[in-house]
């Protein structure tokens, strides 16, 4: 099998290499660039997404259950998840002020800039109600939320098998060993895929800069720096520092360690499809604790999406100030509650961010149409803002993790 090492230069040399090829591909003509986009790149990188998309719904089933029983008794699961969700909603909120805050800086919506008249053409789907979400995070039916691909609801089902597996203990030994070789099985199986991934991030990357074209990244400069500026800032500050002050580790350790999972965020776009990988990445990479990786990293990666916050503040001033329509204060308030609740609903796949924007738009009142000026370049920014959205994750789970020993240490010593 491939070492890891390995593995991450050869997906950088692939993104590389089809970022050059992508760029080549603008210049050639829509005959050329239509058929091997329909029949060469989308295919391949559909294959990739679907080799791994084929183990996330078991492997966040498997890894949810058993890092709720090995979490064990109630106060050590209740820490942890108190932990984690105050962790995972004030980031968030955190990243979407940040995002308002650089939009008013930079401006990237000048009036005048942009041609309105003619954005007839975007059609938005609906955004589902908030309290219709919450209220069905219990499956009322597990193996049907299984099959839609339910994140939540697979989540909520196993914190509940979970709980039961550790309550039973030894009445229950067989099926929590089932569980652990399941998850072996998984483990070996995200291995032989991750081989097809620099084939798979190629593919996807030439299809995306090739797709969107050098003119559409032209006019979109700022509001892309901006975007970028926002997610950098959010890395390498405030995770940062959540790392050196709430779990006393070295920030460069954690991205050195988590580097090989951003490569995958990147080239996929989605926090659902790298789970695997950052799972391991955590796990093996940076020594965090198989229960509190298992219970913390699924579970951001469908809640947590720090990166896709950013862009939806940015985006929303950004059009604000294209149609030219003030924001108030009470508007910006809104806009950091709704889009905090936008992020956490939405699904950690490619481009759902975008439908969730318009849940936000909608809240305060601008044209959901506006939507159709950045679309064009959304999938490069999805490609950035998915690493930042796991990397929240995972340094969530590195600090608890890190946390946890220390705690037992001191129990050991006292
Ligand atoms: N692609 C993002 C993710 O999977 C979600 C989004 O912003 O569209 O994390």
């Amino acid at each position: 099998m491939m070492k890891a090492n390995n593995l991450t230069r050869n997906i950088l040399i692939a993104l590389v290499a089809g970022a050059v090829a992508g760029m080549a591909l603008t210049f050639a003509p829509e005959s050329f660039f239509g058929p091997l986009d329909r029949y060469v790149l989308d295919p391949v990188g559909q294959i990739f997404i679907n080799l791994i998309m084929m183990l996330v719904v078991p492997l966040v089933f498997v890894s949810i259950v058993l890092g709720t029983a090995g979490l064990g008794e109630p106060a050590k699961l209740g820490r942890i998840g108190v932990f984690t969700i105050t962790f995972f909603l004030t980031t968030t909120a955190i990243a979407i002020s940040i995002g308002l805050a650089l939009a008013y800086l930079v401006k990237p919506g000048r009036t005048g800039i942009f041609e309105t008249s003619n954005l007839g053409d975007f059609t938005p789907s609906e955004a589902p109600p908030i309290m219709e979400t919450l209220v069905s995070i219990i499956p009322a039916n597990p193996i049907a939320a299984m099959s839609a691909g339910e994140m939540l609801q697979i989540i909520a089902f196993a914190v509940f098998i979970g709980v039961a597996l550790a309550y039973l203990n030894e009445k229950t030994k067989g099926i929590f060993n089932l569980f652990e070789q399941a998850n072996d099985i998984l483990g070996w199986l995200v291995m032989l895929v991750m081989r097809f991934a620099p084939y798979g991030a190629f593919a996807l990357i030439a299809s995306a800069i090739g797709g969107a074209g050098l003119d559409a990244v032209d006019s979109m400069l700022s509001y892309m720096l901006t975007v970028i500026a926002g997610l950098l800032l959010h890395a390498l500050l405030i995770y940062s520092l959540a790392i050196w002050f709430l779990g006393r580790r070295n920030p460069i350790t954690f991205y050195k360690g988590f580097f090989p999972a951003m490569t995958v965020a990147f080239s996929t776009a989605s926090s659902n499809a790298t789970l695997p990988v950052s799972l391991k990445a955590a796990q093996e990479n940076l020594g965090v604790k198989k229960e509190i990786s298992s219970f913390v990293q699924p579970l951001g990666a469908t809640i947590n999406m720090d990166g896709t916050a950013i862009m939806q503040a940015v985006a929303t001033v950004f059009i604000a100030q294209v149609y030219d329509l003030p924001l108030t204060m009470v508007d910006l308030l809104m806009v950091v509650l709704v889009a905090t609740l936008a992020s956490v609903g939405t699904a950690g796949v490619p481009g759902v961010g975008l439908i969730m924007l318009a849940m936000v738009l909608n809240q305060v009142g601008l044209p959901v149409e506006g939507i159709a000026l950045i679309i064009g370049i959304d999938r490069i920014l999805d490609m950035l803002r998915t690493s930042l959205n796991i990397s929240g994750d995972a340094a969530c789970a590195y600090i608890l993790s890190e946390r946890e020993k220390r705690r037992e240490n001191k129990q050991v010593k006292g």
